[in-house]
Protein backbone atom coordinates (compact mmCIF):
# COMPACT_ATOMS: atom_id res chain seq x y z
CA UNK A 1 0.00 0.00 0.00
CA UNK A 2 1.38 3.79 -1.13
CA UNK A 3 2.41 5.66 2.36
CA UNK A 4 -0.44 8.83 2.35
CA UNK A 5 -0.05 12.01 4.20
CA UNK A 6 -3.14 11.40 6.24
CA UNK A 7 -1.89 8.36 7.89
CA UNK A 8 0.23 8.65 10.99
CA UNK A 9 1.41 5.70 12.26
CA UNK A 10 5.09 6.22 13.37
CA UNK A 11 5.83 8.19 15.98
CA UNK A 12 8.99 9.56 13.92
CA UNK A 13 6.24 11.20 11.70
CA UNK A 14 4.26 12.98 14.63
CA UNK A 15 5.27 16.48 12.46
CA UNK A 16 2.52 15.86 10.14
CA UNK A 17 -0.23 17.15 12.49
CA UNK A 18 1.19 20.31 11.60
CA UNK A 19 1.13 19.93 7.96
CA UNK A 20 -0.78 22.49 5.71
CA UNK A 21 -2.42 20.17 4.02
CA UNK A 22 -4.31 18.52 5.98
CA UNK A 23 -7.86 17.88 4.98
CA UNK A 24 -6.57 18.51 1.77
CA UNK A 25 -4.95 14.63 0.33
CA UNK A 26 -7.03 14.52 -2.73
CA UNK A 27 -5.50 17.52 -4.16
CA UNK A 28 -1.87 15.94 -3.37
CA UNK A 29 -3.10 12.54 -4.97
CA UNK A 30 -0.89 11.61 -8.31
CA UNK A 31 -4.51 11.96 -10.19
CA UNK A 32 -5.61 15.46 -9.17
CA UNK A 33 -6.00 17.69 -12.14
CA UNK A 34 -2.45 19.86 -13.26
CA UNK A 35 -4.29 23.03 -11.52
CA UNK A 36 -5.11 21.01 -8.31
CA UNK A 37 -1.52 19.86 -8.52
CA UNK A 38 -0.14 23.79 -8.68
CA UNK A 39 -2.20 24.90 -6.00
CA UNK A 40 -1.14 22.25 -3.57
CA UNK A 41 2.74 22.54 -4.60
CA UNK A 42 2.11 26.49 -3.67
CA UNK A 43 0.48 25.82 -0.42
CA UNK A 44 3.50 23.55 0.47
CA UNK A 45 5.72 26.01 -0.27
CA UNK A 46 3.84 29.23 1.30
CA UNK A 47 2.09 27.89 4.21
CA UNK A 48 3.60 24.75 5.49
CA UNK A 49 6.08 24.73 8.65
CA UNK A 50 7.09 21.42 8.07
CA UNK A 51 8.48 21.47 4.12
CA UNK A 52 11.92 20.47 5.08
CA UNK A 53 10.31 16.99 7.17
CA UNK A 54 7.91 16.61 4.33
CA UNK A 55 10.51 16.22 1.66
CA UNK A 56 12.84 13.59 4.00
CA UNK A 57 9.37 11.51 4.26
CA UNK A 58 8.57 11.52 0.62
CA UNK A 59 11.55 11.00 -0.31
CA UNK A 60 12.41 7.71 2.15
CA UNK A 61 8.70 6.44 1.70
CA UNK A 62 9.05 6.75 -2.22
CA UNK A 63 5.89 8.71 -2.39
CA UNK A 64 4.16 9.40 -5.52
CA UNK A 65 1.77 12.45 -5.57
CA UNK A 66 2.26 16.21 -4.43
CA UNK A 67 4.87 16.56 -1.54
CA UNK A 68 6.97 19.27 -0.79
CA UNK A 69 6.11 21.93 -3.34
CA UNK A 70 7.14 18.60 -6.00
CA UNK A 71 5.33 16.43 -7.93
CA UNK A 72 7.17 12.88 -7.41
CA UNK A 73 7.59 9.66 -8.61
CA UNK A 74 8.35 6.82 -6.42
CA UNK A 75 10.11 10.41 -4.53
CA UNK A 76 11.94 11.47 -7.33
CA UNK A 77 11.14 14.96 -8.72
CA UNK A 78 9.31 14.33 -12.24
CA UNK A 79 11.34 14.43 -14.93
CA UNK A 80 14.42 15.16 -12.45
CA UNK A 81 15.49 12.23 -11.95
CA UNK A 82 18.81 13.46 -11.26
CA UNK A 83 17.35 15.34 -8.37
CA UNK A 84 15.98 12.71 -6.59
CA UNK A 85 17.95 11.70 -3.18
CA UNK A 86 19.17 7.89 -2.87
S1 LIG B 1 5.05 20.34 2.50
FE1 LIG B 1 3.10 20.14 1.42
S2 LIG B 1 2.66 17.95 1.28
FE2 LIG B 1 4.25 18.27 2.84
S3 LIG B 1 3.16 18.40 4.78
FE3 LIG B 1 3.42 20.47 4.03
S4 LIG B 1 1.58 20.96 2.85
FE4 LIG B 1 1.65 18.73 3.13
Amino acid sequence: MRPTLTVIVDPADQWMRRAACIGQAPVYDEDASRWEQRKARERCLTACPVLAECREWARRTKFTGTAAGETLLYGRRRGHPESAAS
